[in-house]
């Protein structure tokens, strides 16, 4: 199933909300539904209503998170941001500045501006070993899968 949109309108429409990149996330990481990484539980819920980032195992408890090993597991910064960039990082062959990141994303930050994109070239350049199980995609998913071994660039943004 080609389940991936074209271009930057499809993308924005398609990642418009939380809510719609966290479903995407659900999907790349239980492609048949939830299954507890503890007990194999296939029953479960998400820990909050309002958010469904974070969930409960029915069997044992256990609380699994969307986001955990993936570039953005730690960030505060919104999951649409990150699916934004994640089409910019995709999509532009040359490259983006810092300051293009800034605009593009419309980040307050330099420093995060600097280092997400360095986030996303360490998760892009290891496929195979950090994509997710079963995508048959995995340089085009490979941001969103794990990122073992990987700080998130060297050195200190230049202001
Ligand atoms: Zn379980």
């Amino acid at each position: 199933m080609e389940d991936y949109p074209r271009d930057l309108l499809e993308w924005e429409a398609r990642f418009s909300s939380e809510a719609a990149c966290e479903e995407y996330l659900f999907r790349l990481r239980w492609p048949e539904g939830f299954r507890c990484d503890r007990c194999g539980g296939r029953k479960g819920w998400p820990v909050s209503s309002a958010r469904k980032d974070q969930w409960e195992c029915a069997s044992c408890h256990g609380q699994v998170g969307l986001t955990a090993g993936a570039i953005f597991q730690d960030s505060r910064l919104a999951l649409t941001l990150w699916f934004r960039a994640a089409w910019w990082m995709t999509s532009q062959k040359n490259g983006v500045g810092a300051m293009g990141w800034q605009r593009i994303l419309g980040l307050k930050s330099y420093k995060t501006a600097w280092t997400m994109p360095r986030k996303f070239r360490c998760a892009m350049v290891r496929p195979g070993r950090d994509r997710l199980i079963g995508q048959s995609r995995p340089t085009r998913h490979s941001w969103a899968g794990k990122r073992k071994g990987c700080t998130g660039g060297r050195g200190k943004p230049k202001p």
